[in-house]
């Protein structure tokens, strides 16, 4: 029986909730629709060498995790250890991240989706230039429209300016959230590198207050 048969049959015996049903149907349809268009988002530019940084990757390394996720967390680019597993946060910058979203959101890595502003790894671990971000950001633009997550959590500088277009201090905006310009329903939030804080472990006590305001922001 289709959904509107469905409706009109519930209907004779007093049902009033069908609203409800075909709002949860559709979303049970957008399931597997954002898991295959990122599938075919990735495999687009799985060959791209669009900037410098195509010439010494192992791989493009594509974001990861629930594409249902009411979070993207937005880092700035693979480290070895990502260039070579092909997934971002792997190393420890990403148990440090993991750890922080089980122990503050309740979460599993899995149950979050995690990405870059760029998508290869820049030589030695350099910051990416501001053209191979310009170059990638389609990319993480079109993963934000198929995701369309409640939430973009900035992981650093780099993400933030990746995501706003706009040069920041870390320091200055940590804890801040704005819209994200491209489509405002979406809330940026900014806060420091995982990395950052192995560097400088005073400043996990921020990091937690900021998981903690990505925590009200999601509804968890
Ligand atoms: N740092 C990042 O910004 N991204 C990763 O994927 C790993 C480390």
């Amino acid at each position: 029986m289709g959904l509107r048969e469905t409706a009109r049959a519930l209907e004779t015996i007093g049902f009033r909730e069908i609203y409800l049903k075909e709002r949860l149907h559709k979303r049970k349809e957008d399931k597997s629709d954002k898991a295959e268009l990122l599938r075919r988002h990735f495999d687009s530019f799985k060959d791209c060498a669009k900037c410098e940084l195509h010439r010494n990757r192992t791989q493009v390394v594509f974001g990861d995790g629930n594409p249902y996720s009411p979070v993207v967390f937005v880092g700035e680019a693979p480290g070895e250890d990502e260039d070579r597993q092909g997934r971002p946060f792997v190393g420890r910058a990403g148990k440090y991240l993991n750890k922080k979203i089980e122990e503050v959101l309740g979460l599993r890595r899995e149950e979050v989706y995690i990405t870059n502003v760029c998508k290869c790894r820049p030589p030695g671990n350099r910051k990416p230039t501001p053209a191979e971000i310009s170059a990638c950001f389609p990319y993480l633009k079109k993963e934000i429209d198929i995701i369309k997550p409640k939430v973009i959590c900035c992981l650093g500088a780099t993400a933030g300016e990746g995501i706003l277009g706009k040069k920041l201090s870390i320091t200055k905006v940590r804890g801040k959230n704005v819209p994200y310009p491209y489509d405002p329903s979406i809330t940026v939030l900014l806060t420091y590198h995982p990395a950052y804080i192995l560097r400088n472990p005073r400043a996990d006590g921020e990091f937690t207050e900021d998981m903690e305001r990505l925590k009200e922001l999601i509804g968890l």
